[in-house]
């Protein structure tokens, strides 16, 4: 993981610890871990353990964050043109009117690749966006989702 606050991961990790339960590849069943070993299975005594995520899957840790994650994927390509046409500028030659980023994509590519990289760089330094395996994330919506989810699990009901 990279390009990732460490409030944010350390919050991520959290939830994705507190979500998932141990998972045996080998018994395939949801299983209480031999204590005092965290990474053998209670039933077979297999060490080959894993997570699951109720409802979506199995994987360790690492994929478990992942999928909380993909709540908020940045499309670069998409906010980059957004940014550009957000001036309302066009560009009107002959009967044809072009707007600021198909202007530059057919009329300068390279420059418009140039431009778009710079400005995913400076999303990423500024800490707006996160990358995580190649792939960028909104840090605002990810925090937000991180403080929903923190709401929406139930605290324990003491008199049980
Ligand atoms: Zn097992």
């Amino acid at each position: 993981m990279q390009n990732i606050r460490h409030d944010i991961m350390k919050r991520l990790e959290s939830l994705a610890w507190k979500r998932s339960s141990p998972y045996c590849l080998d018994c395939k069943h949801t299983t209480i871990l031999a204590p005092a070993n965290v990474n053998k299975c209670g039933m077979c005594h297999s060490q080959n353990v894993t997570r699951v995520l109720p409802g979506v899957g199995v994987g360790p840790i690492e994929w478990i964050i992942k999928q909380f994650l993909l709540e908020s994927p940045f499309d670069a390509d998409a906010m980059f043109d957004e940014h550009l046409d957000g001036t309302k500028e066009t560009v009107t030659v002959g009967n044809t009117t072009w707007t600021l980023s198909n202007m530059l994509k057919e009329a300068f590519p390279t420059a418009y690749h140039g431009l778009r990289f710079q400005f995913k760089s400076t999303m990423l330094k500024r800490g707006l966006i996160m990358r995580v395996d190649s792939e960028l994330y909104w840090t605002d919506d990810i925090d937000d989702w991180l403080d929903r989810q923190q709401e929406a699990t139930p605290s324990r009901n003491k008199f049980h």
